[in-house]
Formats: structure tokens, C-alpha cells, sequence
């Protein structure tokens, strides 16, 4: 069985492709560029790649580019999108939000194109399509949206939400014969594919407990994040995939915690390490996530937290990044 995941050299997407390589799929792996090794080398590595998996070069922003490479699959995986947050002298508006939307648009493009076999398309979107809080009281479920974040105050969370309902709209429009779920991740841990060989390099999510752990950070934050392991984020997507009654979107998150309590954790597991002590400012409730819509379709039985900080911050130790 064919299937295609795009951006498979990213973080989440990496573990997606080594899981699907292990349960026999052959496998499609969009890259930006195949001749990039620091981008292709972890995937070329992967147990099965050899044989099942084949490596494209396709742009998001070009109409078009991913028509060959979801071609005659039975799934295609869409994880490609920009993850970083927006610095001052950046337009947002070019840099986040329309690969994401256009990117999204064309890949349902080309899956229109893809033939009979296609049966489904699973769509990485995340939380923050589903609500731009994360320090308020209350709670977060599949049904809502999020419609506070803008292109100034939020940008990433705007580019995920717009590429999400974009994909709605599009199903919506052309009623395509193959399927659409979406899963939702909350902030992505645990330990990645690729050897990190710089600060630079660490992805967005990881480089959140690099700080925590490297001395950089002067103080805990106040409030805090739900987390999930990127182990059982790949499984999500493969689940996502596989069962037939599986529909909507489906928020995958561990659970909810403190920058406190996730600092002393680190601080347990890692006391030779400088993580970051000095209390936060001040007491913010956290917005929990539920994720029993998951638990209940997707069967996903989560990695505790404390084994997917153990896991990211062992990596980071063992390449070299926390002195
Ligand atoms: P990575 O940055 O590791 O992966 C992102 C992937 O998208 C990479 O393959 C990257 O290619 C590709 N990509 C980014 N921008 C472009 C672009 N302009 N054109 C072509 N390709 C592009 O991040 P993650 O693995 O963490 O993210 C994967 C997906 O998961 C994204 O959709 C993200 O929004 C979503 N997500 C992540 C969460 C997290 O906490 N990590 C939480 C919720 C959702 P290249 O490597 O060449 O840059």
C-alpha cells in the first residue's frame, strides 16, 4: 500500500515515516530538496527505506507540484507547514500564512488528481486552529475554533487555523470520493529522528525545553501548555488513517501542565543540569485540552509526560547542546 506524507523531513513528520515504514507501507517523502542530506540522510536511514521508500521535490506555493507525488496512493499525510513564530521585521502574511493555506489548498489540489485508490487525506493541523488560549480558565475541545489570533498577535496560530478551515472549505466545495481527518497536536515533544548540530537547528517545540534546561532562561514562566510525545503524534496520524469510523478532527494531547511543574520534573531528572529555577511572576490558570475523543476513536494510550521530557532532554544532553 502506497501512501505520501509531505515535509517527512520534519520533526513530527520523520517518526510518521519511519512508523509507516515499519507496518510495510511504501512510502512517498515530499522534501523542499532531495539533494539537502541534512534534511534526507535521518529518512534514507530508516529500517525499510531502502526498499518502500521514495523521496519527491515539491513546493507547496506552486500549483500543481504535488501531483505526482500523491499519485495512485491510498493515503496522503499533509504535515508541511512553516512552524516558527514571527519575528519583528518579518510579514507573516508571506512567510506563515500563505504557505500554509496554499499549501494545504494545492496538496487537496493534486489529491483530486490522485485517482481511485486514494481513500483518505489526514491533514496536520493543531491546537492552535482550535483556540488561540492556552492561559485561561476552562477547557478546549474539538468543536471549537479559534477565532482570537491575528496576523499581529499570533500569526503561526492564524496560519494553522486559516490552512485548517481552509481544508474544510475545499472538502465542503468539491466532495472529493476520499475522506479528510484532521488531528490536532498540542505542543509536539520528545526525542527527534535527526541529530541536532546546533542551537539553530533544534525545531520550534524542543527548543522550549532546551531553554528550560540550558541555563537561558531566567525565570519559569507563568502558566503553561498542554504536551504530547511526538511518538504518539505519529501514531495519531497512522490511526487517523487507518480506522474507517475515524472522522472530524481529533486534538492529541497528554495533559496539562504548569512551566513550574514541567521545570521541576526536568529538575528531578536532571539535577546536574542548570534548569531554570527562579519562580514565576506571578499564578495563571492553564487552559486543559481534552483529548478523550482520541483516547476513545483513535485507541491512543499517551506516553506519560515525564518519559517524553526525559526523552527531549536526553537528546539535547547527548548532542552536545547543554553544557
Ligand atoms: P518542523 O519544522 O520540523 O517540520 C515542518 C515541515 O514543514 C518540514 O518538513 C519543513 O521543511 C516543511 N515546511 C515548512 N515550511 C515550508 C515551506 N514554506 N515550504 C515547504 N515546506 C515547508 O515542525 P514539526 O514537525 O513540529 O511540524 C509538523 C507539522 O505539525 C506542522 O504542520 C505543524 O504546524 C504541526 N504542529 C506541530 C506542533 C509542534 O509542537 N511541533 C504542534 C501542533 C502542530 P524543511 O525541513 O525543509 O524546513
Amino acid at each position: 500500500e502506497l501512501v505520501c506524507v509531505t515535509g517527512a523531513s520534519g520533526f513530527v513528520a520523520s517518526h510518521l515515516v519511519a512508523l509507516l515504514l515499519r507496518e510495510g507501507y511504501r512510502v512517498r517523502a515530499t522534501v523542499r530538496s532531495i539533494k539537502d542530506a541534512k534534511k534526507t540522510a535521518h529518512l534514507r536511514r530508516l529500517p525499510g527505506a531502502s526498499e518502500r521508500l521514495e523521496l519527491v521535490e515539491c513546493d507547496l506555493m506552486k500549483e500543481g507540484s504535488f501531483d505526482r507525488a500523491v499519485l495512485q496512493c491510498s493515503g496522503v499525510f499533509h504535515t508541511a507547514s512553516p512552524f516558527f513564530f514571527a519575528k519583528g521585521n518579518e510579514d507573516p502574511e508571506r512567510t506563515l500564512v500563505r504557505p500554509a493555506v496554499q499549501g494545504t489548498t494545492n496538496v487537496l489540489a493534486s489529491c483530486l488528481k490522485a485517482g481511485e485508490t486514494l481513500k483518505r487525506v489526514v491533514l496536520t493541523s493543531s491546537v492552535a486552529a482550535v483556540s488561540g488560549a492556552t492561559n485561561v480558565e476552562g477547557t478546549i475541545d474539538e468543536s471549537q475554533w479559534n477565532t482570537t489570533s491575528t496576523l499581529e498577535k499570533g500569526a503561526y496560530l492564524l496560519s494553522k487555523t486559516l490552512a485548517e478551515r481552509a481544508a474544510w472549505d475545499f472538502i465542503e466545495k468539491n466532495k472529493p470520493h476520499w475522506s479528510l481527518v484532521v488531528v490536532n497536536p498540542v505542543m509536539v515533544i520528545g526525542p527527534g529522528l535527526n541529530r541536532f548540530e546546533s542551537k539553530e537547528e533544534v525545531n520550534t517545540s524542543s527548543g522550549i525545553i532546551l531553554s528550560m534546561i540550558d541555563g537561558s532562561m531566567p525565570q519559569i514562566p507563568s502558566g503553561g501548555l498542554s504536551f504530547v510525545d511526538v511518538r504518539d503524534v505519529a501514531l495519531g496520524h497512522l490511526r487517523a488513517y487507518e480506522r474507517k469510523e475515524a472522522e472530524g478532527r481529533y486534538l492529541l494531547s497528554e495533559s496539562t501542565e504548569t512551566y513550574e511543574t514541567v521545570a521541576d520534573r526536568l529538575k528531578k531528572q536532571f539535577p546536574q543540569h542548570r534548569v531554570v529555577t527562579k519562580k514565576p511572576s506571578r499564578k495563571t490558570p492553564v487552559t486543559v485540552v481534552k483529548n478523550e475523543k482520541s483516547v476513545r476513536e483513535l485507541g491512543i494510550s499517551y506516553i506519560p509526560l515525564d518519559v517524553s521530557l526525559r526523552d527531549t532532554a536526553q537528546q539535547l544532553i547527548d548532542d552536545g547542546l547543554v553544557k
